[in-house]
């Protein structure tokens, strides 16, 4: 039975892993009236991921751009369980989730397994690696918040050995050298606001060291952003190279040292290149769990990339069983876009899923009664036939869109049927609005509008936690 204070026994119980832009545009959306709802992340907050790059310089404090899910799941009309957990195991057949408390605080309760009727399966996905040796342990990622931390504390760490009394030249160079491996969107957006941070800040605070500081990104691919259009590409990589970037396209990193790359470039060389920092952002991998899924369904489950699903983000091959975003294999990037929409989507097909209980509920009870009056059956009946019609999930693209440092963004909007790159002050505001508006809540909002407020005034804060 459902582990669940207040549980209605009547209902059917829901469960929802995850805490991410999937799961909690499906959280905003879900009516809870007709489910017992329970939810299980490893993080009890939402983050928005399109900001985090700006974290990692201090443009951004971490706080303001993350919102708890229980200030979602607290409005609803029915109590929701939320719990910081993570799912070890999901169990198709049994149709069952094993979830444990992984945070260092552990109480007598760690190891929990309970039923579902309905399974939201939301986990996202795990950095890709590729397996390259060295990479988990000398790289830094940008997925978490925790990474963006991370970033920032060892970009002040290395500018700040750099600046210690008697380093050596060859030490300096290395320290002050930032390489960004992987130039789909994550890594240009972080080299832009690494760009930022020298040009505004270390320029002041560290003379003894900035013009040391160099930034190299790393792409296997002739170009960087290979999602985005020609014209945006050019005009990402002129202004790279204006803002003293260095691209090094057709380059694939082989090796990770303790303190040098190993890469291969386009005439099949080797070489080192010595870093102080390396930010890894060469895309998304499936999840242990995700895999294990699979693992239990492989008469379908047979793409590596994620999760099949049907038009109506139903798993195949499980029943009750749904899921959303970057832990599925679709015809859509794994974007934040794409996961919200299909929460929403989702949260339709859920309250379409607790008429239809309703009614065949209702019909069942007129049935049972012999005076029941047939205009009434069949009017049910039509209701429930309407409520079992689902319509497919259908995406609508709004348009992508990317800051690359020095106060330029590119965007590519359908709206315009085309692209638009440009730079200075309107585009940075439409950068900066388009993200405002679609963060979470009016704390974020405010927290954000002051963050950037602060940075204007007082410039980054260089100081090491
Ligand atoms: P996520 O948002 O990653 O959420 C997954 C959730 O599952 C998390 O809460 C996680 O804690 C939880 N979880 C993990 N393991 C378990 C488990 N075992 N059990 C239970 N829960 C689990 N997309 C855009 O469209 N525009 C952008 O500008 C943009 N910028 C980005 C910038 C960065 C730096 C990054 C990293 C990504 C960016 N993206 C952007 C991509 C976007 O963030 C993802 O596509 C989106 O987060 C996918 O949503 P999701 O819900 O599938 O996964
Ligand atoms: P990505 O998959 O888009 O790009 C990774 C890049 O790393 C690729 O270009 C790949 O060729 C390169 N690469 C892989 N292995 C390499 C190696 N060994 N050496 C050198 N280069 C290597 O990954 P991402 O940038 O993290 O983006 C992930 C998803 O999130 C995408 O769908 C993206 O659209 C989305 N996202 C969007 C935005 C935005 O819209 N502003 C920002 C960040 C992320």
């Amino acid at each position: 039975p459902p582990d669940q204070l207040d549980a209605d026994p009547t209902k059917p119980t829901l469960v929802v892993l995850g805490s991410g832009w999937g799961a909690t545009s499906f959280l905003k959306s879900l009516d809870t009236d007709d489910f017992n709802v329970v939810v299980i992340s490893p993080r009890n907050y939402f983050l928005f991921t399109p900001l985090l790059p700006s974290v990692t310089v201090g443009t951004l404090e971490p706080r303001s751009i993350i919102q708890p899910t229980r200030y979602i799941t607290r409005h609803k009309k029915r109590k929701v369980s939320v719990y910081e957990a993570e799912a070890k195991e999901v169990d198709p057949t049994k149709k069952t989730v094993t979830f444990q408390d992984i945070s260092d605080v552990k109480g007598a309760a760690t190891d929990v397994t309970i039923n579902y009727d309905y399974l939201v399966y939301a986990v996202g996905c795990e950095n890709q690696t590729f397996g390259i040796k060295g990479v988990n342990e000398h790289a830094c990622f940008l997925k978490e918040l925790g990474d963006a931390d991370k970033v920032r504390q060892k970009i002040m760490d290395c500018i700040e050995t750099a600046a210690f009394k008697g380093q050596s030249e060859e030490e300096i160079d290395r320290l002050m050298h930032m390489v960004v491996v992987g130039g789909g969107p994550t890594g240009v957006e972080y080299a832009g606001e690494l760009h930022d941070f020298l040009i505004d800040d270390l320029k002041k605070w560290y003379p003894e060291v900035a013009d040391r500081l160099r930034i190299t990104l790393i792409e296997a691919l002739p170009n960087v952003l290979p999602a985005f259009s020609k014209q945006l590409i050019q005009y990402t990589e002129s202004t790279f190279k204006e803002n003293r970037i260095d691209v090094l396209t057709r380059t694939m990193v082989k090796d990770v040292k303790e303190k040098a790359v190993v890469v291969q470039d386009a005439n099949k060389e080797i070489r080192e290149i010595p870093y102080g920092l390396l930010v890894w952002a060469t895309g998304n991998t499936s999840r242990q769990i995700t895999r294990d899924l699979m693992g239990k369904l492989t008469q379908v489950q047979t793409q590596r990339r994620g999760l099949l699903v049907d038009d109506y983000l139903s798993l195949l091959g499980a029943d009750g069983v749904y899921a959303v975003g970057d832990c599925t294999a679709t015809s859509y990037a794994p974007t934040a876009q794409v996961a919200s929409q299909q929460g929403i989507y989702l949260a339709s097909v859920f309250h379409k899923l607790g008429q239809k209980a309703k009614l065949e509920q209702q019909l069942t009870q007129l049935r049972a009664q012999p005076s029941a009056d047939p205009a009434e059956i069949e009017a049910t009946v039509k209701k429930l036939n309407r409520a079992a019609k689902l319509t497919p999930f259908h995406y609508s693209h709004q348009g992508s869109l990317a800051y690359i440092g020095s106060e330029k963004a590119i965007a590519d909007l359908p709206l315009f049927n085309g692209n638009v790159a440009s730079g200075g002050g309107a585009a940075m505001l439409f950068w900066r609005s388009a993200y405002v508006s679609t963060l979470y809540s009016v704390r974020n909002r405010t927290m954000v509008l002051a963050d950037w407020a602060k940075v204007r005034i007082f410039g980054r804060d260089v100081s090491r936690e």
